[in-house]
């Protein structure tokens, strides 16, 4: 498979990551999409910041951040993308609205173009559906932040083909990071096992067992994690969280995956975590 146009859709936490890293490469020219300006440049200014970092302790030049940002081309017209070679899509965590973007992908771009979805729960399979190509479908699970963490879950659906898989394993690797490979069900394996640990964290804030900080610090200290559940829950986002949640509920059918009330209420509040600037902590 020969790419040299890579198109990521949706620049937040996630698709900001994943372009920067693909930029990073050298190998491709990356289009990067969402739907206002302001997000955009938002995205911008997280990856600048983020290789900044890098130009700070000489591990980048500043010439080479520069080229860097110089090869994502920021658009809010997704048919900028429609000459790609791969896209991953890293929109909101939305069955609705990811099946509308998989329909209208499917219509523009070429046949034998790959399309990949960083969801970190939905269904491939249900996504592939939505086009004339589900052997050509493949949910692509980077961790977050992406220039950091090594990790690609890569999730196929029921009809995604060995080529595909294969294709995708090799970019994986192109990008720096490792594939490992899953089939498809309600979140994969990383948010299976995850997400209801975080969910259980915040029932233990919601009866009372303990403050953020103290519950937090008990998995630090005792489980040697390298981050509390409720700060890692800030980190991932809120709503991230709750939507994970509500596809394994939804999708195993059992009251275990309920998520917590007071996640609800976090979420209706519009408290985020820390791309809000507050969740169960303040930023
Ligand atoms: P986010 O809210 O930070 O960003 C989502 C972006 O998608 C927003 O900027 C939004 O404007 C944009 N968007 C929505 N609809 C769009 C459309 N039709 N076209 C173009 N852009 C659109 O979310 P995120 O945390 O980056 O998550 C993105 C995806 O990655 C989700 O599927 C999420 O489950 C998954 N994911 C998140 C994490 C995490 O830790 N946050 C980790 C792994 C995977």
């Amino acid at each position: 498979m020969q790419i040299t146009t890579f198109g990521v859709i949706g620049s937040g936490t996630m698709g900001s990551g994943i372009a920067q890293v693909a930029a990073r490469t050298g190998n491709f020219s990356v289009f990067l999409c969402d739907i206002r300006d302001e997000l955009l440049e938002r995205a911008k200014h997280t990856i600048s910041s983020s290789l900044q970092r890098d130009v700070d302790k000489d591990r980048l030049s500043a010439e080479a951040k520069e080229e860097i940002i110089g090869r994502i081309q920021m658009t809010t017209d997704l048919k900028a993308l429609k000459e790609a070679d791969f896209v991953v899509e890293a929109i909101t965590e939305d069955l609705k609205t990811k099946t509308e973007l998989f329909s209208n992908l499917d219509s523009m771009l070429r046949p034998e173009v790959i399309i990949s979805s960083n969801t970190s729960s939905i269904s491939i399979t249900k996504l592939a559906a939505a086009t004339a190509r589900p052997d050509r479908v493949i949910g692509m699970h980077f961790m977050n932040p992406v220039p950091v963490m090594k990790l690609v879950e890569l999730i196929r659906g029921i009809a995604t083909s060995d080529e595909t898989f294969q294709n995708v394993k090799v970019l994986a690797e192109r990008l720096g990071k490792t594939a490992i490979e899953v089939n498809d069900a309600p979140g994969f394996v990383s948010n299976r096992i995850l997400m209801p640990m975080i969910n259980e964290a915040i029932f233990a804030l919601y009866e009372g067992v303990g403050t953020p900080e103290a519950i937090d610090e008990i998995m630090k200290l005792g489980m040697r994690h390298p981050m509390g559940p409720l700060q890692l829950a800030d980190f991932i986002g809120l709503d991230v969280c709750l939507a994970i949640m509500n596809v394994l509920y939804e999708g195993f059918n059992d009251p275990k995956y309920r998520p917590c009330p007071l996640l609800k209420k976090y979420v209706d509040a519009g408290w985020f975590g820390c791309k809000s600037g507050r969740g169960f902590y303040k930023y």
